[in-house]
């Protein structure tokens, strides 16, 4: 029996089958409105994941205030996430008898494959996000209209330290927000 091979195989099996239930998430998300529908609150219920509450809902809305369409993005976030860590998890009952029997190749073709596995959520939220954004001439009018408003408000409430890497959304001064209200990006990367 050919160790090495069975574990790839296994491995590969998964990985198209994180891509294709990423792919179909992604696809139900870009038809979705910002408010939610049936079918997307059914879907992240599929995965365990509750919709946001009323109060990080209105957080999330005024921070993507620039976004008209397409789910959530933090909430397209934890769906994700929730995913890819059911496919990790079963990973390991191919990993961890196999890691034993094999070794160093096999190994590195499990770290590749966790690796692989960590950067998806944050590739595929940036590609979502980039979807539903509005035109670019839009978002050059908004950066404008956000750049003379911060001259204004620098020192009053409104004022933001800081803009998510990934949406673009502000973080509002007066609040410890880690992560985007938006997105769920984290502010602070290490
Ligand atoms: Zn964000």
């Amino acid at each position: 029996m050919d160790v090495m091979a069975d574990l790839t195989e296994e491995l590969d099996v998964l990985e198209r089958e994180l891509h294709s239930r990423v792919g179909d998430v992604l696809e139900l998300a870009r038809q979705t409105p910002p408010a939610g529908t049936p079918a997307w609150i059914a879907l992240m219920a599929s995965v365990g994941v509750e919709p946001l509450g009323l109060r990080r809902r209105e957080q999330a809305l005024r921070s993507g205030f620039q976004f008209h369409r397409g789910a959530l993005p933090v909430e397209v976030r934890m769906v994700l996430e929730r995913i890819r860590d059911d496919v990790s998890t079963r990973s390991r009952t191919v990993t961890e008898p196999a890691d034993a029997l094999t070794g160093e190749t096999a190994r590195a073709y499990v770290e590749s494959f966790h690796r692989r596995l960590d950067e998806l959520v944050e590739t595929r939220l940036q590609d979502y996000v980039d979807t539903i954004k509005p035109a670019t001439s839009l978002n050059a009018i908004f950066a404008n209209a956000m750049a003379s408003t911060k001259k204004f408000t620098a020192e009053g409430s409104g004022s933001q330290t800081k803009t998510c890497d990934c949406c673009g959304a502000g973080r509002p001064a007066d609040t410890d927000l880690r992560t985007c209200a938006f997105c769920g990006t984290p502010f602070f990367r290490q």
